[in-house]
């Protein structure tokens, strides 16, 4: 199994039991919160730090995030324009926070921003305007006026690497700079999958509108949950039939085809040029990676 951030969260989620209100109070009381503040998670030394209740919390915001053993935890949104202070540790923006925290403590995180996101930017019926509530431990809310209920969504995104086989065997894949990219920053490409259509559809059109390239087979390699606010990373790769590409110019300034050494050396950020790949905790990150190593 590869590590991919995000992914490999430990919790049982426990999600034939918190539809029970009773069995979810009990949980409650004995519960561990995490706090949130302007999406932004709790942490000291290190470590997602879970503290028992506190009365001054009131009614904000609180998901279930599952069971560590028998240990219930939750995530708690703070309130306020000013950071709470809550002893040792300050809240820390969640994509810094994924390069220091250990990996089961990014994913725990991860899942608690994606929902308390999702509570915070849908408290109102989308089918009627009504304010809904909450319900499952945070999982499901319901309109009181119309009976509709409004799930935590989460958004496929295809992100691809195109790969150009040579007569000879040799591979190259071909890394793009999006404009709204940080500096010298080149990646994969990547697109949100529209209604009607495949995860393979969506490589073949992302690619032939971005750089214009022929698409052959497409192959699933890995995914990841990427709570910015709540994609789903599919990531793919993409056999070109052929090398020749035309950037958009509108979505896509560069792109430039890598070797399999070139792409290692780069990894490894040995080389000190006008582009970099990205980081680790991109799933990009290890498209590449995986590509290059095999
Ligand atoms: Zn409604």
């Amino acid at each position: 199994m590869i590590a991919i951030p995000f992914s490999g969260n430990p919790l049982d989620r426990a999600s034939e039991r918190r539809s029970d209100p009773a069995w979810l109070r009990a949980q409650a009381v004995a519960g561990l919160y995490l706090p949130f503040w302007q999406n932004r998670p709790f942490i000291a030394d290190a470590h997602v730090k879970f503290q028992p209740w506190r009365a001054e919390w009131g009614d904000a915001t609180c998901v279930f995030l599952g069971l560590d053993g028998e240990q219930p935890l939750f995530a708690v949104d703070l309130p306020g324009e000013s950071e709470p202070v809550l002893g040792e540790g300050s809240f820390q923006e969640m994509r810094h926070s994924a390069f220091v925290l250990p990996a089961r403590d990014t994913a725990i995180a991860g899942q608690a921003k994606a929902l308390l996101d999702w509570h915070k930017r849908h408290g109102f019926c989308a089918n009627c305007g009504t304010a809904t509530q909450s319900q499952d431990g945070g999982y499901r809310r319901t309109c009181p006026h119309c009976g509709a209920e409004h799930f935590p969504r989460t958004d496929p995104v295809v992100i691809m690497l195109p790969i150009f086989k040579h007569d000879d065997g040799r591979e190259e894949c071909l890394v793009g700079r999006n404009k709204r990219f940080p500096p010298l920053l080149h990646s994969a490409f990547a697109g949100f999958v529209e209604p009607g259509e495949s995860m393979e559809e969506a490589v073949r059109r992302e690619l032939r509108e971005e750089v214009n390239l022929e698409v052959g087979a497409v192959s699933y390699h890995a995914t990841q949950p990427w709570p910015f606010p709540s994609s789903l990373m599919l990531g793919c790769y993409a056999q070109v039939l052929r090398r020749e590409f035309t950037i958009d110019g509108h979505e896509i300034e560069a792109a430039r085809w890598l070797s399999k050494d070139e792409a290692r050396a780069r990894l490894a950020d040995t080389i000190e040029d006008e582009m970099k790949l990205p980081v680790t905790i991109a799933i990009a990150h290890h498209l590449i990676k995986d590509w290059a190593s095999r």
